[in-house]
Protein backbone atom coordinates (compact mmCIF):
# COMPACT_ATOMS: atom_id res chain seq x y z
CA UNK A 1 0.00 0.00 0.00
CA UNK A 2 0.84 3.61 -0.64
CA UNK A 3 1.98 5.43 2.17
CA UNK A 4 -0.58 8.07 0.92
CA UNK A 5 -3.62 7.56 -0.57
CA UNK A 6 -4.71 10.51 -3.40
CA UNK A 7 -8.39 10.68 -3.77
CA UNK A 8 -9.55 12.69 -7.05
CA UNK A 9 -12.45 15.19 -6.57
CA UNK A 10 -13.12 15.48 -10.18
CA UNK A 11 -14.68 18.81 -11.17
CA UNK A 12 -16.71 20.15 -8.04
CA UNK A 13 -17.13 23.11 -9.98
CA UNK A 14 -19.12 22.30 -12.46
CA UNK A 15 -20.52 19.01 -11.06
CA UNK A 16 -20.50 19.65 -7.54
CA UNK A 17 -24.07 21.09 -6.90
CA UNK A 18 -26.17 18.74 -4.48
CA UNK A 19 -23.12 18.21 -1.99
CA UNK A 20 -21.46 15.28 -3.42
CA UNK A 21 -18.25 16.30 -1.99
CA UNK A 22 -19.03 15.12 1.18
CA UNK A 23 -17.97 11.83 -0.45
CA UNK A 24 -14.12 12.61 -1.04
CA UNK A 25 -14.65 13.94 3.43
CA UNK A 26 -15.89 10.51 4.36
CA UNK A 27 -13.51 8.39 2.19
CA UNK A 28 -10.94 10.82 3.92
CA UNK A 29 -12.22 10.16 7.66
CA UNK A 30 -12.59 6.26 7.14
CA UNK A 31 -8.96 6.17 6.30
CA UNK A 32 -7.87 8.05 9.27
CA UNK A 33 -9.82 6.04 11.36
CA UNK A 34 -7.60 3.19 10.40
CA UNK A 35 -5.00 5.62 10.86
CA UNK A 36 -4.20 5.43 6.96
CA UNK A 37 -3.05 9.26 5.47
CA UNK A 38 -4.74 10.44 2.28
CA UNK A 39 -4.23 13.79 0.33
CA UNK A 40 -7.44 15.05 -1.48
CA UNK A 41 -6.59 16.23 -4.83
CA UNK A 42 -9.19 18.78 -6.38
CA UNK A 43 -9.22 19.22 -10.52
CA UNK A 44 -11.00 22.03 -11.34
CA UNK A 45 -12.33 22.92 -15.11
CA UNK A 46 -9.50 25.20 -14.78
CA UNK A 47 -6.27 22.64 -15.01
CA UNK A 48 -4.93 21.46 -17.85
CA UNK A 49 -6.43 17.73 -17.58
CA UNK A 50 -7.26 14.64 -14.84
CA UNK A 51 -3.97 13.62 -13.46
CA UNK A 52 -2.86 9.92 -14.05
CA UNK A 53 -2.06 9.22 -10.85
CA UNK A 54 -4.76 9.27 -8.32
CA UNK A 55 -5.80 5.90 -6.39
CA UNK A 56 -9.92 6.89 -6.47
CA UNK A 57 -11.37 9.26 -8.73
CA UNK A 58 -15.00 11.01 -7.41
CA UNK A 59 -17.57 12.78 -9.85
CA UNK A 60 -20.58 14.17 -8.38
CA UNK A 61 -23.95 15.61 -9.98
CA UNK A 62 -24.98 18.77 -11.83
CA UNK A 63 -27.12 20.13 -14.50
CA UNK A 64 -27.08 19.20 -18.43
CA UNK A 65 -25.22 22.23 -19.54
CA UNK A 66 -22.23 21.35 -17.08
CA UNK A 67 -22.50 17.94 -17.94
CA UNK A 68 -21.32 18.88 -21.66
CA UNK A 69 -18.67 20.84 -20.12
CA UNK A 70 -17.30 18.23 -18.08
CA UNK A 71 -17.75 15.42 -21.29
CA UNK A 72 -15.23 17.96 -23.01
CA UNK A 73 -12.78 18.41 -20.26
CA UNK A 74 -12.60 14.63 -19.24
CA UNK A 75 -11.52 13.94 -22.73
CA UNK A 76 -8.10 16.16 -22.51
CA UNK A 77 -5.51 13.74 -21.60
CA UNK A 78 -5.71 9.73 -20.77
CA UNK A 79 -5.85 10.29 -17.13
CA UNK A 80 -9.07 9.25 -15.96
CA UNK A 81 -9.08 6.49 -18.84
CA UNK A 82 -5.68 5.13 -17.83
CA UNK A 83 -6.52 4.94 -14.59
CA UNK A 84 -10.09 3.08 -15.53
CA UNK A 85 -8.18 1.01 -18.02
CA UNK A 86 -6.14 0.29 -14.54
CA UNK A 87 -8.48 -1.19 -12.46
CA UNK A 88 -8.49 2.18 -10.32
CA UNK A 89 -11.91 2.72 -8.91
CA UNK A 90 -13.96 5.40 -10.30
CA UNK A 91 -17.61 7.33 -8.59
CA UNK A 92 -19.67 8.78 -10.33
CA UNK A 93 -22.75 10.61 -9.19
CA UNK A 94 -26.25 10.93 -10.99
CA UNK A 95 -24.93 13.84 -13.77
CA UNK A 96 -21.34 12.18 -13.20
CA UNK A 97 -23.22 8.59 -14.11
CA UNK A 98 -24.32 10.08 -17.33
CA UNK A 99 -21.32 11.67 -18.15
CA UNK A 100 -19.22 8.00 -17.26
CA UNK A 101 -21.99 6.50 -19.26
CA UNK A 102 -21.92 6.23 -23.37
CA UNK A 103 -24.63 9.02 -24.32
CA UNK A 104 -27.22 11.31 -22.80
CA UNK A 105 -30.07 13.86 -24.11
CA UNK A 106 -29.91 17.13 -22.81
CA UNK A 107 -32.82 19.04 -22.16
CA UNK A 108 -32.96 20.88 -25.48
CA UNK A 109 -33.08 17.21 -27.37
CA UNK A 110 -29.62 16.78 -28.27
CA UNK A 111 -27.54 13.73 -27.89
CA UNK A 112 -24.13 13.62 -26.25
CA UNK A 113 -21.47 11.02 -26.13
CA UNK A 114 -20.38 10.57 -22.37
CA UNK A 115 -16.48 8.79 -21.47
CA UNK A 116 -18.12 5.33 -22.32
CA UNK A 117 -17.13 3.72 -18.97
CA UNK A 118 -20.25 2.19 -18.28
CA UNK A 119 -22.64 1.21 -21.28
CA UNK A 120 -26.15 3.31 -19.73
CA UNK A 121 -27.66 5.16 -22.27
CA UNK A 122 -29.15 8.44 -20.51
CA UNK A 123 -32.80 9.89 -22.25
CA UNK A 124 -34.50 12.84 -20.60
CA UNK A 125 -38.26 10.63 -18.68
CA UNK A 126 -41.41 12.23 -17.95
CA UNK A 127 -41.05 14.21 -15.27
CA UNK A 128 -38.18 14.69 -12.61
CA UNK A 129 -37.51 11.87 -10.45
CA UNK A 130 -37.24 13.06 -7.02
CA UNK A 131 -37.21 11.65 -3.26
CA UNK A 132 -35.74 8.44 -1.31
CA UNK A 133 -34.45 5.65 -3.18
CA UNK A 134 -33.48 2.67 -1.59
CA UNK A 135 -32.12 -0.52 -3.58
CA UNK A 136 -30.19 -3.98 -2.68
CA UNK A 137 -27.03 -3.31 -4.33
CA UNK A 138 -25.85 -6.33 -6.78
CA UNK A 139 -21.68 -5.96 -5.10
CA UNK A 140 -20.41 -8.60 -2.61
CA UNK A 141 -21.06 -7.28 0.83
CA UNK A 142 -22.84 -3.78 -0.04
CA UNK A 143 -26.37 -4.76 0.76
CA UNK A 144 -29.24 -2.22 1.30
CA UNK A 145 -28.21 1.36 -0.72
CA UNK A 146 -29.77 4.57 0.49
CA UNK A 147 -29.77 7.75 -1.16
CA UNK A 148 -31.43 10.77 -1.93
CA UNK A 149 -32.58 11.30 -6.17
CA UNK A 150 -33.06 14.36 -8.14
CA UNK A 151 -33.24 14.09 -12.10
CA UNK A 152 -34.45 14.47 -15.34
CA UNK A 153 -32.81 11.28 -16.84
CA UNK A 154 -33.74 8.19 -17.03
CA UNK A 155 -30.78 5.10 -17.96
CA UNK A 156 -30.63 2.38 -19.46
CA UNK A 157 -27.77 -0.07 -18.51
CA UNK A 158 -26.68 -2.75 -21.23
CA UNK A 159 -23.37 -4.69 -22.73
CA UNK A 160 -21.13 -5.20 -20.07
CA UNK A 161 -22.30 -3.26 -17.63
CA UNK A 162 -24.59 -4.09 -14.61
CA UNK A 163 -27.07 -2.40 -12.17
CA UNK A 164 -25.51 -0.99 -9.01
CA UNK A 165 -28.64 -2.10 -7.45
CA UNK A 166 -32.55 -3.44 -7.35
CA UNK A 167 -34.84 -0.71 -6.30
CA UNK A 168 -36.51 -1.23 -3.51
CA UNK A 169 -38.30 2.33 -2.99
CA UNK A 170 -38.00 5.16 -5.69
CA UNK A 171 -37.30 5.37 -9.41
CA UNK A 172 -33.47 4.79 -10.03
CA UNK A 173 -32.83 4.31 -14.03
CA UNK A 174 -35.88 4.01 -14.43
CA UNK A 175 -35.80 0.86 -16.37
CA UNK A 176 -35.90 -2.59 -15.27
CA UNK A 177 -36.28 -1.61 -11.56
CA UNK A 178 -32.32 -1.06 -11.72
CA UNK A 179 -30.22 1.63 -10.22
CA UNK A 180 -26.61 3.15 -11.29
CA UNK A 181 -24.54 1.49 -13.22
CA UNK A 182 -21.29 -0.64 -12.44
CA UNK A 183 -18.14 -2.20 -14.97
CA UNK A 184 -15.11 -3.39 -13.31
CA UNK A 185 -14.34 -0.78 -10.92
CA UNK A 186 -16.36 1.96 -12.55
CA UNK A 187 -19.46 2.44 -9.91
CA UNK A 188 -22.63 4.80 -11.34
CA UNK A 189 -25.36 6.01 -8.83
CA UNK A 190 -28.40 8.35 -9.00
CA UNK A 191 -27.73 8.21 -5.15
CA UNK A 192 -26.75 11.98 -3.66
CA UNK A 193 -26.32 11.66 -0.08
CA UNK A 194 -23.79 12.46 -0.07
CA UNK A 195 -24.40 8.55 -1.00
CA UNK A 196 -21.10 7.46 0.64
CA UNK A 197 -21.76 8.87 3.93
CA UNK A 198 -25.26 6.79 3.62
CA UNK A 199 -23.57 3.78 2.78
CA UNK A 200 -20.44 3.09 4.30
CA UNK A 201 -19.63 -0.28 2.85
CA UNK A 202 -19.76 1.24 -0.14
CA UNK A 203 -17.29 4.07 0.80
CA UNK A 204 -14.96 0.86 2.16
CA UNK A 205 -15.28 -1.39 -1.04
CA UNK A 206 -14.19 1.65 -3.17
CA UNK A 207 -11.89 1.90 -0.63
CA UNK A 208 -9.95 -1.72 -0.81
CA UNK A 209 -10.09 -1.27 -4.52
CA UNK A 210 -8.25 1.59 -4.38
CA UNK A 211 -5.60 0.06 -1.52
CA UNK A 212 -5.92 -3.37 -2.88
CA UNK A 213 -6.30 -4.57 0.21
CA UNK A 214 -8.67 -5.55 2.67
CA UNK A 215 -9.73 -3.57 5.41
CA UNK A 216 -10.32 -3.72 8.87
CA UNK A 217 -13.81 -2.98 9.64
CA UNK A 218 -15.05 0.19 11.93
CA UNK A 219 -18.63 0.03 13.07
CA UNK A 220 -21.54 0.89 11.42
CA UNK A 221 -22.57 4.53 12.39
CA UNK A 222 -25.76 4.23 14.95
CA UNK A 223 -28.22 5.70 12.49
CA UNK A 224 -27.36 2.91 9.75
CA UNK A 225 -27.89 0.60 13.19
CA UNK A 226 -31.11 2.25 13.90
CA UNK A 227 -32.36 2.06 10.29
CA UNK A 228 -31.19 -1.72 10.06
CA UNK A 229 -33.35 -2.45 13.12
CA UNK A 230 -36.25 -0.49 11.89
CA UNK A 231 -36.58 -3.02 8.54
CA UNK A 232 -36.29 -6.09 10.33
CA UNK A 233 -39.25 -5.70 12.61
CA UNK A 234 -42.52 -7.04 11.29
CA UNK A 235 -44.39 -4.75 8.89
CA UNK A 236 -47.52 -2.90 10.95
CA UNK A 237 -50.25 -2.17 8.54
CA UNK A 238 -52.86 1.24 8.74
CA UNK A 239 -50.80 2.29 12.02
CA UNK A 240 -52.15 5.11 12.66
N1 LIG B 1 -28.92 16.77 -15.29
C1 LIG B 1 -29.14 15.40 -14.95
C2 LIG B 1 -30.60 14.99 -14.89
O1 LIG B 1 -31.46 15.76 -14.50
C3 LIG B 1 -28.42 15.06 -13.67
C4 LIG B 1 -28.99 15.72 -12.45
C5 LIG B 1 -28.19 15.49 -11.21
O2 LIG B 1 -26.97 15.32 -11.25
N2 LIG B 1 -28.85 15.52 -10.06
O3 LIG B 1 -30.91 13.87 -15.26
Amino acid sequence: MRDRIRLALVLPDLLGTYGDRGNVIVLAQRLKWRNIDSETVTVLSSADSVPESCDLYLIGGGEDVAQVAAVRFLRRGRGLRSAVDRGVPVLGVCGGLQVLGTSFVTGDGKRHEGLGFVDADTEPGEGRAIGEVTTQSTLMGVGMLTGFENHLGRTAVGGDSRPLGRVVRGIGNGHDSAEGAVRGHVVCTYMHGPVLARNPRLADLLLEWAIGEPLEPLPDPPELRALRAERSRPHVRNRK
